[in-house]
């Protein structure tokens, strides 16, 4: 048996133990063995990354912008190729896992011109003879930990910037996906990735929570509101800047004047597609009066259009679920809602599509209320519900009313509400007449109350995090 291997400083390392993948969409597919780094090598990977920092800031801006560059072109010329894995090893279809890859690459080229293009501000002092100068400089070393939802883009928006403006970065994926963070990591080497600059430890959550945040200078977290609580109580005990991407309950309005099939759409995607699985898909359906029964008829009726299968079979318009656990707490939430009054209208059935794997036809529920737990908790899954509205003020005040932040979406042919309705939402992203999910790669990404905490991801934002500002007073 083989087992890949971390890459600390430079150096390929076994771990202390290994983790098997398998493939979601059939799990008698072993996608590879990896090697866990325990807490120990984690430390490990936090030392060689800051004895690495220092020279890594010292190099040109264009030294850093090359790797990231060739990194960004590697990638597009091997979509295909890696996008299989990434389905294979997270169920995603083949159109979802290219695109990933695609997304990937061009998130290194994004920052590839950025570390050309930061800088900072010459400003006139308030007093006489003085010129104020604000530079930025690198935060130093950056944990990074992802989930397995997006395995490559979350990481790149991450490690990208982080590497763009003089960072030095040790990165822990799930254990969900550790071939995909491999094969990135096998990419950045070929393409002039200087030993300990980027470390890479597959390794169980529980031993990288203290490894990581004590030695590092900031940590940028994507995953679970449990799981992020949690770290930024560390990171903040040791006084490491801290940056949280958590879950959401993303609301989808859809008022009378909708233009009913971009609606149904709408739904279908930020509610089904990549099974749910994403922390920007609409789960609460928020409909009002008029439009309502129509609405979920034709929903209905798309939702029974959509094959449901293996990731990489022909014509797949929804893989497997990422594992067992995932499949029993979605089934789970079918049960609570009928526990509650909630009706099931559609799907809900897991089911063996030919080959072993998670799968579940996507679920909706009505008649339910904003109250139900379903309503409150994130179910991550191809899950959603309808909730009734009389009026668009009834359902933009149900639409805020969630421990959440992240994502909501419109679907309305009125400029006064869908105007409204971006002013007045409470989430980081708007969506009028689009799914929840599907996001561009050069503007900032984050949600508010308990979706995000800290500063912003992505686009010409992520300097913000990953740089400290420096302000010059120069007397002349
Ligand atoms: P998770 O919180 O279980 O795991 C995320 C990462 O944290 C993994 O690498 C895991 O190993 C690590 N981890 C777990 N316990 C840890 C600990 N004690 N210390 C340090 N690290 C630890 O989340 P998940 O199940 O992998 O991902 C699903 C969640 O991610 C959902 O809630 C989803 O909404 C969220 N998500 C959010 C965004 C966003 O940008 N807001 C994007 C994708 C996913």
């Amino acid at each position: 048996m083989t087992v890949k291997p971390n890459l600390i400083g430079g150096q390929w390392r076994e771990g202390s133990s290994s983790i098997e993948s398998i493939n979601p969409s059939d799990t008698r597919e072993s996608i590879g063995h990896y090697a866990l780094a325990d807490a120990a090598q984690m430390r490990e990977a936090v030392s060689a990354a800051r004895a690495a920092q220092p020279a890594w800031s010292a190099t040109t801006t264009q030294v850093r912008s090359d790797l990231l560059l060739k990194t960004s072109i590697e990638l597009a010329a091997r979509k295909e190729e890696i996008g299989e894995l990434v389905s294979r090893e997270a169920g995603k279809t083949r159109a979802e896992g290219i695109g990933e890859v695609l997304r990937a690459s061009q998130i290194f080229q994004f920052f590839a011109g950025e570390a050309v293009r930061y800088g900072g501000e010459n400003l006139p002092s308030v007093r006489p003879n003085i010129n104020v100068q604000i530079s930025r400089d690198p935060v130093g070393v950056v944990a990074l930990i992802t989930p397995w939802n997006f395995p490559i883009a979350i990481a790149a928006w991450k490690l990208a910037p982080a590497l763009a403006f003089g960072n030095t970065a040790v990165l822990k994926p799930s254990e969900e996906t550790p071939g995909v963070a491999w094969e990135l990591f096998r990419v950045l080497e070929r393409n002039g990735l200087p030993a300990g600059v980027a470390n890479l430890i597959n390794g169980r959550g529980a031993d990288a929570g203290e490894a990581l945040v004590e030695g590092v200078d900031a940590l940028s977290f994507t995953g679970s509101v449990r799981t992020g609580r949690r770290l930024a109580q560390s990171a903040i005990a040791n006084m490491v800047r801290v940056q949280l991407e958590m879950g959401g309950k993303n609301p989808l309005v859809v008022l009378d004047d909708a233009d009913l099939g971009v609606a149904v759409e709408c739904a279908l995607n930020g509610s089904f597609f990549s099974a749910g699985q994403r922390c920007t898909a609409s789960s609460r359906l928020i409909v009002t009066e008029a439009i309502h029964d129509r609405f979920v008829d034709a929903l209905r009726k798309r939702m029974r259009s959509l094959k449901i299968g293996h990731a990489l079979a022909a014509g797949t318009d929804i893989g497997p679920l990422i594992n067992q656990r995932q499949l029993d707490m979605v089934q789970g939430y079918i049960r609570t809602g009928r526990d509650e009054g909630a009706e099931l209208v559609e799907g809900g059935e897991a089911f063996q599509s030919g080959t072993p794997g998670f799968f579940m036809q996507p679920a909706l529920m009505t008649a339910t209320s904003n109250g139900m737990r379903i309503n409150r908790e994130e179910v991550f899954g191809p899950f959603a519900t309808v909730i009734r509205a009389a009026d668009y003020d009834e359902a933009l005040a149900l639409a805020n009313d969630t421990e959440y932040g992240l994502s909501a979406g419109i679907c309305t042919s009125s400029h006064k509400h869908a105007n409204h309705f971006r002013q007045h939402v409470k989430s980081g992203l708007a969506m009028i007449n689009l799914p929840t999910a599907g996001l561009d790669y050069h503007v900032p990404f984050g949600g508010t109350r308990a979706s995000s905490y800290g500063q912003r991801e992505q686009g010409t934002y992520a300097v913000d995090f990953y740089t400290n500002s420096k302000t010059a007073y120069v007397g002349y």
